[in-house]
């Protein structure tokens, strides 16, 4: 265990290695499909239950500096690769444990970093030889991809279906993600969730009507015209009006009629130029509104920047700044615009997109934090299938591949002649953390489930993993398959920031007086209780 008492009783806990080890302690249960969740709770008083470790991570106020530097690994490695964040802090934890036991053995830091980075480059170097590949957009193992990168966040029904809903979404979009949206609404069921083809624009800010929308004569539209106005739509005061009380009644009647007269071009313009949706960044005066409904063309007011662009784009219409340079040329189509409650939300769906083929994933949770958590779940869902395919390699999970590099590494140490030896048995057990942490949190004991995975590899069955019951089982065949790219990048980043700490506590130690004190430490942290984090309450 990190920071223990040495043989020789001398040793204190080490305040920076604490740190690390106590927030791998934390985040390690939640990993793999039998991981727990976290109750998290904020500043505020607001409570946040989850299963995801850069969530915790991210929730958790960290105040350590060397809590932060594996907090920023986490959130890098979330950014970047969307899944794994466990993982990293797990073999951060590990690795740090295994210097810690080095280091009482006797091995100077420097040893244990320069041992690390050759134990992390061949390891590196092994793991090709694990890989398997994706041909195509439509091999059945992207779906797998997509349903263990979500394993463990629900039940396996949900889990399964939301593995298809992924790759279905991206699919639709030829993996081009840029064209899909994710939009999550709460009051629903997770396996309400639907991937539609199309744009999906929210009505929330617009004050367009159901009844608006059941008029007969915009119901009958087939190939709807799509006119688009980036600017408010209303009747704008005459300049000599402004300061004017309109107290006579000649002038009010000649303030009326100018407005209606106005209000008519405007209805004019939009008829003439074809448009039976007219779509407007701003809002549209009311008595306009009601005139175009009347007109058989649909009024939407206040559509959202980003949704604007997107129809723009997707329908090829342009906006115009102003109704008088609406025209034909102007408008864009799509097959056809329907409305659609989802949850309490209004919405449109514009299907069949002539310029651009886009989808929309509707996501539904329960609560609205539980619909924010499955849209980011979705996110990092969605990143991880495409990145297998742009990267095309993928291996077996469950730990059955740091078990074969930790093997691979036991094997080759005993050819090394010096201490480097302890360095790469060090690192190989700290690679096994995974296996026996995914064995712990399944309830089978991680020792005798490691041993009989190790057994199997010998026997050349290398996809052995643990299972989700906790015992041995072969990952390939049991469908749990991940991108190279989630472990490679987990271990490279883990190994990036245990050296870092490493070097930075071995600076501390040599210059606080100029020679070695593996003594003295500072002890402020250890006064609060070694804990390198605060929960605000
Ligand atoms: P991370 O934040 O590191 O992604 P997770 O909680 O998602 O953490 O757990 C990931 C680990 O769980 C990986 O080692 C992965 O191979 C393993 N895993 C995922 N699904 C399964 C499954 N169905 N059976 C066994 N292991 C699984
Ligand atoms: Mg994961």
């Amino acid at each position: 265990m990190l920071g223990e008492t040495t043989d020789d009783g001398t040793d204190e806990p080490d305040p920076a290695l604490t740190a690390a080890g106590k927030l791998a302690d934390t985040i390690r249960t939640t990993l793999g499909p039998s991981g727990l969740d976290k109750m998290v709770v904020g500043e505020n008083g607001t409570v946040i239950v989850t299963n995801d470790g850069s969530k915790i991570i991210e929730w958790i106020d960290i105040t350590h500096p060397v809590g932060r530097l594996v907090e920023q690994a986490a959130t890098a490695q979330d950014s970047a690769v969307g899944d794994g964040t466990t993982t990293t802090v797990v073999l951060v934890g590990a690795l740090l444990e295994e210097a810690a036991a080095l280091r009482s053995d006797g091995l100077h830091p420097t040893t244990i970093i320069d041992g690390y980075v050759r134990a992390a480059e061949t390891a590196l170097d092994h793991l090709e030889q694990y890989e398997r590949s994706v041909y195509s957009r439509h091999d059945d193992r992207l779906a797998q991809i997509a349903k263990t990168a979500v394993t463990g966040r629900w039940d396996d029904t949900s889990t399964e279906r939301f593995g298809e809903l992924a790759l279905s979404a991206l699919q639709a979009v030829e993996f081009d993600t840029s064209r899909l949206t994710l939009k999550s609404y709460p009051g629903g069921e997770l396996r309400e969730s639907v991937c539609l083809d199309g744009v999906v624009v929210d009505l929330e800010t617009s004050s367009t009507s159901l009844e608006a929308l059941s008029h007969p004569s915009i119901q009958t539209h087939d190939e709807p015209t799509i006119g688009m106005v980036d600017a408010e739509i209303g009747i704008e005061e005459p300049n000599h009006m402004e300061s004017v009380e309109l107290q006579d009644t000649t002038q009010r009647s000649a303030f009326q009629a100018h407005e209606q007269d106005r209000r008519t071009e405007l209805i004019a313009q939009v008829v003439q130029s074809g448009a039976t949706v007219l779509f407007c960044q701003k809002s549209i005066d009311e008595a306009v509104r009601t005139a175009l409904v009347q007109r058989g063309v649909l009024p939407v007011e206040r559509t959202r920047r980003d949704e604007f662009d997107v129809i723009a784009r997707a329908t090829g219409s342009t906006p115009v700044m102003a109704v008088d340079e609406l025209t034909a040329d102007t408008t864009g189509t799509v097959a056809s615009v329907t409305e659609r409650t989802v949850g309490t939300s209004q919405t449109l769906t514009l299907q069949g997109c002539p310029e651009e083929q886009r989808a929309t994933l509707l996501l539904r949770g329960g609560t609205p934090h539980v619909a924010d958590e499955v849209r980011r779940i979705a996110a990092d869902c969605i990143d991880v299938t495409r990145v297998t395919l742009d990267d095309g390699a993928f291996v077996p999970g469950g730990g059955a591949v740091p078990t074969a590099l930790a093997m691979d590494l036991a094997a080759l140490s005993s050819g090394i002649p010096d201490r480097t030896q302890l360095v790469f048995e060090g690192f190989g057990t700290a690679l096994e953390a995974i296996p026996r942490t995914l064995a712990t949190n399944a309830g089978t004991d991680p020792l005798n489930t490691l041993t009989g995975i190790k057994q199997r590899h010998d026997a050349g069955a290398e996809a052995i993993g643990v299972g989700s019951d906790g015992h041995p089982r072969d990952m390939i065949a049991a469908g749990v398959l991940e991108p190279s790219t989630v472990f490679t990048s987990a271990l490279q980043r883990a190994v990036a920031v245990v050296t870092q700490i490493l070097r930075v506590d071995d600076i501390v130690r040599t210059t606080e007086d100029g020679r070695s004190t593996t003594n003295e430490h500072d002890h402020t942290h250890a006064a609060r209780g070694g804990y390198p984090w605060a929960v605000g309450h």
